[in-house]
């Protein structure tokens, strides 16, 4: 199996200690960084597989390490944070971080979205960019047609609902905020009450068409208050 490393970002002595132990159980390369220079620096001369990245550090922000990264790097960014006000998980989602996990949490849960987000950037890796097909379980879109099917049944969507389902496939496994996906669909400069509760009409709506013929199987997951994320299944070819 490939290696792979993980940056832990994070100034709690027993916390950074729990996560190293339980990544080198599971084999993957471990890095730590105490603060945000020295997270910062890592970041770029390690090239880690993967980043942990406390919000809480004694020296900076982490809303300014992922603003340093991303200047550079696309590496995943996945945030664990005891902050749980959503406004810091939208924030820091809005930034440029994939995921967020709030403290405290629950070892195999952190352990899952690790697994989750190395599928994600292999997926990622060997997808060809100019594809003309998308494919996650059941769910298959075809891009030059527009053409939606869930296990072979073409699913009628409004204009709308195929450019929310095309920027959720695209960027699978990743949190979209409420904010980005006003946005991007709508060019709205902020996604206010009336933009989010007009978002919330199309997913419901969305959601609905690709469940009926879906045989259990669930492509959207809704983060309340925050967002929604495409999942990626593992049944993936
Ligand atoms: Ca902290």
């Amino acid at each position: 199996m490939k290696k792979y490393s993980i940056l832990i970002v994070e100034d709690d002595k027993a916390i950074r200690s729990l996560i190293q132990t339980a990544l080198e159980a599971e084999r993957f390369g471990v890095f730590t960084a105490y603060n945000g220079a020295s997270a910062i620096v890592q970041a770029r001369t390690q090239a880690p597989s993967i980043i942990l990245l406390d919000l809480g550090l004694p020296d900076t922000d982490g809303i300014q390490v992922i603003d340093e990264i991303r200047k550079k790097s696309t590496v995943p960014i996945i945030v664990v944070s005891a902050r749980s006000e959503d406004t810091d998980k939208i924030e820091a989602l809005n930034h440029g971080a994939d995921d967020y996990v709030s403290k405290p949490f629950n070892v195999e849960e952190l352990m899952a979205r690790i697994r989750a987000s190395l599928r994600r950037m292999e997926f990622q890796r060997g997808m060809d960019q100019g594809a003309k097909q998308f494919k996650n379980g059941g769910l298959i879109i075809n891009y030059d047609s527009m053409e939606v099917r869930v296990n072979g049944e073409i699913v009628h969507l409004t204009p709308i609902e195929y450019k929310i389902l095309a920027m959720l496939a695209q960027y699978m496994g990743k949190v979209l905020t409420h904010d980005m996906i006003v946005r991007a669909i709508w060019g709205s400069a902020r996604a206010g009450m009336d933009e989010v509760t007009n978002l919330r009409v199309f997913m419901t709506s969305l959601h609905k068409k690709l469940c009926a013929n879906s045989k259990g199987e669930k492509y959207i997951q809704t983060h309340i208050g925050v967002g929604y994320r495409m999942i990626q299944l593992p049944n993936l070819q």
